[in-house]
């Protein structure tokens, strides 16, 4: 079985760097199973892949059972040549290679190049030959909510053959730019939950090998009951360990806020969740903006910071909050102790409430409040209104809120009710338009309204976004251009 990691990040061949194993040559290593190969096809400065090639022994699988098996199944033909036993077993002993080969990558290590480790870098994985129980389609709804391109394609039973369908097989690409971490994290989780064969090795530690597998991406997953519950290969009792544990993970990620109603409604096509697919708009819009030093206001749990400290081009990243158990949240999933001093360095983390004019928020290119206003008492608003664009002035202010409207798609919130217990408002379309209007127009800003999530016809999408831009001459960038 084979899978490739591929990275256009220049130099690319600093692959070689964060999977400690040299492009030029070939490694071997014994596992319990068979030998994992580690070698890489291509390695340039524009393109580098590595290939980890495992070859099972089925000897050491135990027993010559699996050979007499397999014989009588149909998917031997066009499979044989690429699995070579036991092919319900492929996934999960891939996963165990990766983990074996890859250990120090996989816990986002490196000595050579620490920073890239903790960057987000371009990368394309493929698993020619995946077992995909359950579809093609499971892989999109698995791996997309964490920011992958997904292409599965099925493997067809026999290829000259075709009206014998497709075998339970399919080619999956993944694309996107994430840490080399996290990449092979998601990879070791959910490559043997998509094959959700008989696991001989499930023991109670797995369960914690996937808490901390699943570390910063699990708890929030769609899809995490379905993964922990095929993780732990349907032990329920081990499973019901691991969903309490992360469930208490998820509550501890969103203090006090974050909305309680953050899915798509039911029986839509699986996709990334809101709470993702605001992250990126969010993150799309201070990219435009050009912004470089930016300001998360009322960050919460973090996880906007954690995907600015992935963008290189975030070179100081402010997280304020009036809560410290937020704070101290946020630190935590960011990991700073464990960041390296340079990385550690971009970001700060201050106590204030956006109701006081702090100087230290003065100066920044752009500042975002996202899912934050809603939590303010309406008479404490032109208090914000006067510390944020009054006083900070950030050239860029990014600001989301859930569109009240929207709310009558969710099961149980159509009769008033707001998204989440300590929201104090939810605004309208019309409310939040007015709102963004007077605003800018009272401080001096150029404003630009967008949803984010499904437009619905009649009552558009779940959030609603406004991007305000300073209309005043920018002295700083004047300054370096002449
Ligand atoms: N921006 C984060 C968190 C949103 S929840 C996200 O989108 O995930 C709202 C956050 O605003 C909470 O963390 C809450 O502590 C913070 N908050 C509420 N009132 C605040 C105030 N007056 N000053 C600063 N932060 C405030």
């Amino acid at each position: 079985m084979l899978l490739t990691l591929t990275t256009t990040h220049r130099p690319a061949t600093d692959l070689g760097h964060l999977l400690v194993k040299h492009p030029d040559r070939v490694q071997s290593f014994d596992l319990p199973a068979g030998t994992a190969h580690v070698l890489y096809p291509e390695a340039d400065e524009a393109r580098c892949t590595a290939a980890l090639l495992v070859e099972v022994d089925p000897l050491k699988l135990g027993g010559g059972r699996g050979h007499r098996r397999r014989a009588a199944t149909p998917d031997s033909f066009t499979l044989g040549q690429y699995v070579n036993d036991r092919p319900y077993a492929a996934s999960s002993l891939l996963s165990s290679a990766l983990a074996k080969v890859f250990r120090s990558a996989l816990r986002g290590e490196s000595r050579d190049r620490p920073e890239l480790a903790a960057t987000a870098i371009p990368l394309e994985v493929r698993v020619p030959v995946l077992r995909c129980r359950g579809g093609a389609d499971l892989a999109g709804r698995v791996f997309a909510p964490l920011g992958w391109a997904v292409a599965a394609t099925p493997i067809p039973l026999d290829e000259t053959y075709p009206e014998w369908g497709d075998s339970r097989y399919v080619d999956l690409t993944l694309t996107g730019t994430l840490r080399l971490a996290d990449a092979l994290n998601h990879l070791y989780v959910l490559l043997p939950v998509l094959d959700d064969a008989k696991h001989y090795w499930v023991a109670p530690d797995e369960v914690d090998k996937l808490l901390r597998a699943g570390a910063g991406w699990l708890a929030d997953h769609p899809e995490r009951s379905l993964i922990t519950r095929r993780y732990l290969a349907h032990r329920r009792a081990l499973a019901g360990t691991a969903l309490a544990r992360l469930a208490e993970l998820r509550l501890a990620d969103e203090p006090p806020a974050d909305d309680i109603v953050d899915t798509e409604p039911p029986g839509e096509a699986p996709r990334a969740s809101l709470a993702v697919r605001r992250r990126e708009a969010v993150l799309a819009a201070l990219r435009d903006s050009g912004a470089s030093r930016v300001l998360d206001l009322g960050c919460g749990g973090g996880a906007l910071l954690a995907a600015l400290v992935a963008d290189r081009r975030f070179t100081e990243i402010v997280g304020t909050d009036v809560s410290s158990q937020a704070l101290t949240l946020a630190a935590r999933r960011l990991r700073l102790d464990r960041l390296p001093e340079r990385q550690r360095n971009r970001v700060r983390l201050w106590q204030s409430a956006l109701t006081y004019r702090d100087d230290r928020l003065r100066g920044y290119d752009a500042a975002v409040l996202m899912e934050v206003v809603e939590h303010l008492d309406p008479p404490r608003l032109p208090a914000l209104e006067d510390a944020v664009f009054g006083h900070a002035r950030p050239r860029t202010v990014v600001v989301t809120t859930p569109n009240v409207e929207y709310n009558v798609r969710y099961d149980g919130l159509g009769d008033g009710r707001f998204r989440h217990a300590d929201h104090r408002f939810e605004w309208t379309r019309a409310e939040f338009a007015a709102w963004v209007d007077r605003v800018a127009t009272a401080h001096g800003y150029t404003a630009t309204i967008a949803g984010i999530g499904d437009d619905d016809p009649e009552v558009g999408a779940p959030t609603q976004l406004a991007v305000l831009t300073s209309t005043e001459t920018d002295n700083r960038k004047e300054e370096t251009t002449r």
